[in-house]
């Protein structure tokens, strides 16, 4: 496969933007290439690059495109917002529509407050959090990962943890003595903590998918809520990758878990920037103009985005008695297969998967279900995998530490296709 014009692309990206890309992951370096690929179009379970050549798409922009690229509900509810104007820094009807949708969904989100970014929905949550508590301090888990806002990158995951650090420079030390982590999973640790540092808030994925995906204890969930509770702690789910994506109502609606807050992006935006954050309305009531959490943003619903959001989630409304179980049965086929393959060849690996989410790690562990398994992964035997995926025109996360995310649009032939090549990336990595 030629990569020419990528590499010529990156080569003058190095030299205007720090690293050649906006957003770290993309610059492929944990996985040992010279460049990134650059995208130029997508379809359905596909894109292709800049030389040309064709992939089947595992990252679907990192989770927004549950129904593949290019859907054609969302891009006619695109075409018609664009002809209407771009953005007009005033209420418009169609947010208030998708907000309405977003709390059907969602019951736990009386009140929503729309943002452009899941950073912009976590930060504010948080803000919101202190504010009803009055308190200082918050928790999260190790290997979470919330977006960069100052107060939530701290032993964070995502681009960090692949990059091989897991707190950014540039924080200042009262904002890091606020944050409290604790391993994901481990409820006396998190006990202690609550009971005795006077938390504003626990923030957390309800299933981590930023170290990788690690399917998370049900029991562990509910002792978390009951913990938040006795302890006047409020709870945020941070459903930025899991909204609407293992079920309609998330996370908290596949475990029967409910929140105190929600944090939402990626689906919720079809794709266009869109976040949000929501929950009870006697904490939502605090937001400004009613309250004095400040909260605002010029393109905050934006209308081109806000119609993004509401085609999508009106389609996985209309299709969800059969669309979730569709999803996960595509993820259960992939996995098992390639759990097959890797015992042919005497891989070692655990293949963690919820919903339409999965993540191969490669470790010898029997499970991965906290940050310091996942660090286990031989980083190594994963880029072999990546590089081998891509050359035979599979693109998938370019780290160990993210999920792959299936659309709709993945068919069986396509996952047929998918197989054959882990089955040779395996044999490679066996040989
Ligand atoms: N929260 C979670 C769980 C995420 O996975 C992400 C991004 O990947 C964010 C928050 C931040 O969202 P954004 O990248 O839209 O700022």
């Amino acid at each position: 496969m030629n990569h020419k014009i990528s590499k010529e692309i990156f080569k003058k990206a190095q030299k205007y933007i720090p690293g050649g890309v906006n957003s770290p992951v993309r610059a492929f370096k944990s996985v040992s290439r010279e460049a990134p690929i650059f995208a130029c179009k997508g379809e359905g379970a596909k894109i292709w690059d800049e030389d040309g050549n064709e992939y089947i798409d595992y990252i679907c922009s990192w989770g927004p495109l549950i129904l593949g690229h290019n859907h054609p509900k969302i891009i006619a509810g695109v075409r018609d917002a664009i002809e209407l104007g771009s953005s007009f820094g005033l209420p418009t009807k169609k947010e208030v529509e998708l907000a309405e949708l977003i709390t059907k969904c969602c019951p736990s989100i009386e009140m929503v407050r729309l943002t452009t970014s899941g950073t912009e929905a976590t930060m504010s949550a948080v803000r919101l959090a202190r504010a009803y508590t009055n308190r200082n301090k918050i928790a999260k888990f190790e290997g979470c990962y919330h977006g960069h806002s100052d107060a939530l990158l701290v032993k964070s995951g995502s681009g960090l943890l692949t990059d091989g650090y897991q707190d950014s420079n540039g924080i200042t030390e009262g904002v890091l003595k606020d944050t409290i982590t604790i391993p994901f999973g481990n409820l006396k640790e998190l006990n202690n903590i609550l009971e005795k540092k006077n938390i504003a808030c626990l923030i957390m994925e309800p299933v981590p998918a930023n170290m990788g995906v690690i399917y998370p204890d049900v029991e562990f969930l509910k002792a978390v809520r009951e913990l938040c509770t006795k302890t006047g702690t409020l709870l945020i789910f941070d459903e930025v990758i899991s909204g609407f994506r293992l079920a309609l109502g998330g996370a908290q609606e596949y475990f029967g878990i409910t929140p105190d807050m929600t944090t939402l992006g990626k689906i919720i935006g079809g794709g266009y920037p869109v976040g949000a954050f929501g929950g009870k309305s006697e904490i939502m009531q605090l937001v400004a103009p009613m309250g004095r959490v400040y909260h605002a943003g010029t393109l905050s619903g934006n209308p081109i985005a806000v119609r993004a959001g509401y085609e999508m989630l009106t389609y996985l409304d209309e299709n969800k008695e059969t669309l979730y179980k569709e999803l996960e049965d595509k993820v259960k086929y992939i996995t098992k297969e390639a759990k097959k393959s890797a015992e042919k060849y005497g891989v070692n690996v655990v293949i963690n998967s919820i919903g339409s989410l999965f993540t191969v790690f490669f470790t010898d562990k029997k499970e991965i279900n906290n940050l310091k398994d996942a660090l286990s992964s031989n980083t190594e035997n994963f880029a072999i995998y990546f590089n081998t995926m891509l050359e035979n025109g599979i693109i998938c996360p370019p780290s160990q530490f993210e999920a792959h995310f299936v659309s709709i649009a993945h068919t069986q032939e396509i996952l047929d296709k998918t197989l054959k090549v882990i089955d040779m990336a395996f044999k490679t990595i066996g040989e």
